[in-house]
């Protein structure tokens, strides 16, 4: 590509004479290529201008003699449409470009594809000024980036979450480092005894600036960046130290930890298990992993698979938000599992509603024929509790037996529930 890369100022004034171009619609398409900074350190920097340049000569032959392909940044292009006929034109070209970046460059001695990101946005449709349209296809790259579609046209609704995702990405990635998380513990008790049994752990993180951040909110966006592993890491070997400092008379509780669908598909997964119970001495039988239904069914028989590893290593297996996912009486007898959490949403309504009743009930029947443990989670009151003891679910937890508390304060918990070591 023989163009030099345009400064911002001059960007903005192309796009200033595409926006006057009126009455005909116009698209910025935004193309950022990943990983090129790494590939220039090991091949050199004229590997990446050939890469660039070659790439940019196939997308050229794609597009229409009067779309402008420009380069905007090291490794960023642009390409200016002035004659839209309409939106779905714009996406056409997209999607063509995208099927050029999607194929497989030559890179020193190896073939391999360079990532990258789409973002387009419409003028006079979504604005008429040149910095909102600039910054318009700047955020829908980004959103193309953290869904990993291959482009993304811009959308209004998307904005606000999609900016604060950014930040969150940027900044969950040192979250451990920095010592942002923590973990709070949920109590899982007997329903007929009333005796603890073991709590859960579920991470919460400490935003500087933002505060506390919902786990709903970041594990996606951990998942997405392809840090979870690190995290579940992080999070395995910090509830087996923590259940280490429940003290003496709580050495028989078991601690239950959360584990992604990624963490499904690493084959790693299985060995730092073994390795955080090496590390923390504990008997495997006290670590519990939950993992959604609906992750399981992602591909269910690797899942199944690696699920008997580790339930061969001595793990429990808790199936979470039971009756969400696809369930089928097919693949229920072949689960791998030590323990079933009806999910939160039929035990909320469980007093009103008889359809939840009626779920509730069935998957306790089928549980018991199975001999797995029922869990019934975000039990509310005494009234829903009692009920679901009436439904057959052996374990409780929810905020009326406790809620999700900080190590410090679960401890504190512990020493003051003379009830539950004893009844
Ligand atoms: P989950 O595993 O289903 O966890 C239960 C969620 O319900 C927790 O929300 C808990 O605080 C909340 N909860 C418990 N009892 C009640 C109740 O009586 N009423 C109501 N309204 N809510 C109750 P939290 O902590 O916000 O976690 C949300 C989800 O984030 C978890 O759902 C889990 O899927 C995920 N998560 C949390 N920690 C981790 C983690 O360390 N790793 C992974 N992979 N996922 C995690
Ligand atoms: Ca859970
Ligand atoms: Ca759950």
């Amino acid at each position: 590509m023989k163009q030099s890369i345009l400064n911002p100022l001059q960007l903005l004034g192309r796009l200033d004479v595409l926006i006057d171009s009126a009455p005909r619609q116009g698209a910025l398409i935004l193309i950022r290529l990943h990983g090129l900074k790494r590939i220039s350190s090991i091949f050199g920097a004229r590997a990446v201008e050939q890469i660039i340049a070659d790439l940019a000569k196939q997308m050229k032959r794609s597009l229409r003699p009067d779309d402008n392909l420009l380069r905007s940044g090291r490794f960023e292009l642009v390409v200016l449409i002035a004659g839209l006929v309409n939106q779905g034109h714009a996406k056409l070209a997209a999607n063509k470009l995208a099927r050029i970046l999607e194929t497989p460059v030559e890179i020193g001695e190896t073939v391999r594809k360079i990532p990258f990101s789409i973002g387009v946005s419409l003028t006079p449709d979504q604005t008429r000024e040149s910095e909102q349209l600039l910054r318009y296809a700047d955020i829908a790259s980004i959103a193309s980036k953290i869904t990993r579609t291959p482009y993304q046209l811009y959308n209004h609704d998307d904005l606000e979450g999609i900016v604060t995702d950014w930040d969150i990405e940027g900044d969950l990635a040192n979250a451990i480092a920095r010592h942002q998380l923590s973990l709070d513990y949920q109590p899982k008790i007997r329903s007929d005894t009333g005796r603890l049994i073991g709590a859960e752990a579920l991470m919460r993180w400490h935003h500087p600036v933002h505060g506390p951040i919902q786990p709903d909110r970041f594990i996606p966006v951990a998942e997405n960046i392809g840090i979870m592993p690190k995290l579940t890491w992080w999070c395995l070997n910090t509830a087996l130290r923590e259940r280490l400092e429940w003290g003496e008379a709580a050495s028989h509780l078991s601690v239950a930890v959360n584990i992604s669908a990624l963490d499904l598909t690493d084959e790693r997964f299985i060995r730092s298990v073994r390795n955080a119970l090496g590390i923390w001495d504990t008997p495997p039988e006290l670590l519990t992993l939950e993992i959604t239904e609906s992750s399981l069914m992602k591909d269910l028989a690797s899942s199944i698979d690696i699920l008997n590893r580790l339930r061969s290593c001595g793990v429990r297996i808790s199936i979470d938000d039971f009756g969400t996912g696809y369930s089928s009486l097919a693949y229920f007898k072949q689960l791998p599992a030590d323990e079933l959490k009806i999910d939160r949403s039929f035990v909320i309504n469980i007093l009103e509603d008889d359809l939840d009743q009626h779920i509730v009930s069935t998957i306790v029947q089928m549980a018991r024929k199975l001999e797995l443990d029922i869990v019934a989670e975000g039990v509310g009151s005494e009234a829903i509790q009692a009920r679901l003891i009436e439904l057959g679910c052996n374990l409780i937890q929810g905020y009326h037996i406790g809620r999700p508390m900080p190590q410090v304060q679960f401890n504190a918990w512990l020493r003051d529930g003379i009830d539950w070591q004893f009844l």
